[in-house]
């Protein structure tokens, strides 16, 4: 992660350096599937026994869980067995068989994952995982933490890794943050978007993938089938004023695929975001709401984008 921040008098910086450790320190025990004591790693050992968690990962569990649903389970955090199966979690990528997939599906189901209060009850053989809404969650609290800071911070860029990034306030000279939007086959930015007081994160099968007799097989699950999602998208941006939004989203929407995600977004205003999608044969499409924030890149002008209404 990295954090930048403006201020106009160098001896009056009232950034909480101490206070953001604590808040990411917070969220890895909380968060964290491989270290033993995370709350996650509890409920992932319990075999079907209730665990108490902490306020702190009710909280974000419960807003896990509301992304879960609103998505009709494109989101689903019990992919975690499935996730494993790939070999996602330790690098020794390996295609379960047919067989394997179907009975890791059977276990993909949020609606089984039971939140009463601090208590969380997940029936044995099934696993959390986080990781699609983690840098989100940690961006908006740390976005508070800057925000609360003072008048001194209202200029800041969190860069939370993985294409997750929450741009507070603007540039010091007022200007919006410009963001890139990295082409998904190549190494550059195909695309610039301007940020102001808002988050942004994308999700793409070329984050984290591997290659087996030709085939590539990337991170993001399809949790009907417990295989990489082939929707036929490269990638997926989300802009919108909370990252947790952003990142839970572009998972989300990655896994629908460009037309239901297009309809998901028509259907959902309350969710008060915007996407830029990009398919595997390169066309770019965003939403109508982005079209004076969203530019292409130098290289890039000559590609078409369609804007979806
Ligand atoms: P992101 O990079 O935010 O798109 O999140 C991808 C990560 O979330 C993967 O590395 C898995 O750990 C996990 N994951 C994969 N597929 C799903 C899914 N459909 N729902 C929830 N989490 C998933
Ligand atoms: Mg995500």
């Amino acid at each position: 992660m990295s954090f930048t921040f403006f201020t106009r008098d160098k001896s009056k910086t009232s950034v909480d350096y101490a206070a953001m450790a604590d808040r990411i320190g917070d969220l890895e025990s909380v968060l964290s599937a491989t270290r033993e004591d995370s709350a996650v790693a509890r409920i992932n050992q319990a075999q079907g026994q209730p665990v108490e968690v902490g306020d702190y990962a009710a909280r974000l569990l419960a807003q896990a869980l509301k992304l879960c649903e609103v998505t009709g389970g494109a989101l689903d955090i019990t992919a975690y067995p499935a996730v494993k199966a790939w070999g996602f979690t330790t690098e020794e990528h390996r295609v379960p068989s047919g067989e394997e997939l179907a009975e890791l599906a059977d276990r993909i189901d949020y609606t089984a994952v039971r939140l009463e209060g601090n208590t969380v009850t997940l029936p044995a053989g099934m696993e959390i995982d986080l990781g699609a809404v983690a840098k989100g969650y940690a961006g908006d609290w740390l976005a508070q933490d800057t925000r609360n800071g003072g008048i001194h911070t209202t200029s800041a860029l969190l860069d939370l890794g993985q294409s997750t990034i929450v741009g507070i306030g603007t540039k010091p000279d007022g200007s919006p943050w410009r963001i890139g939007v990295r082409d998904p086959e190549g190494e550059g930015y195909f695309g610039v978007v301007e940020l102001a007081d808002m988050a942004m994160g994308t999700s793409g099968g070329y984050q984290r993938f591997f290659e087996q007799d030709g085939v590539t097989y990337w991170h993001i699950l399809d949790p009907d089938t417990a295989a990489p999602a082939r929707s036929g998208l490269a990638s997926v941006t989300v802009v919108a004023p909370s990252a947790l939004t952003c990142d839970g989203l572009s998972t989300a929407l990655f896994v629908m695929g460009l037309e239901k995600g297009a309809q998901f977004w028509r259907d959902h205003p309350e969710l008060e975001f915007e996407a830029i999608f990009v398919t595997e044969e390169g066309g770019i499409s965003c939403t109508a709401g982005l079209t004076d924030r969203f530019s292409l890149a130098g290289g890039y002008e000559d590609r078409e984008v369609t804007v979806l209404k």
